[in-house]
């Protein structure tokens, strides 16, 4: 199961991830208190271990798969 969390603060073009500077479309609320952005590839990637140190995941990756139908059907 994916966390996913009402937006707060939606990611903008100027949001990058961490890794690879790609736009971002997760945003990591670290139990410590930081934060972290990844793209979707480094989303995914680093989920499972994301998932153990995150107080809140952001996912903003349907935005991808999305971009213009609020009514996607799931393929
Ligand atoms: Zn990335």
């Amino acid at each position: 199961m994916t966390t996913v969390l009402t937006p707060a603060t939606p990611l903008t073009a100027a949001d990058r991830c961490d890794r690879c500077n790609a736009q971002a479309y997760l945003r990591v609320v670290l139990l410590s208190g930081g934060e972290l952005l990844f793209c979707a590839h480094h989303g995914r990637k680093f989920e499972p271990e994301l998932k153990k140190i995150a107080a809140e995941i952001q996912d903003e990756t349907e935005k991808l798969t999305a971009p213009a139908n609020n009514e996607s059907a799931e393929q």
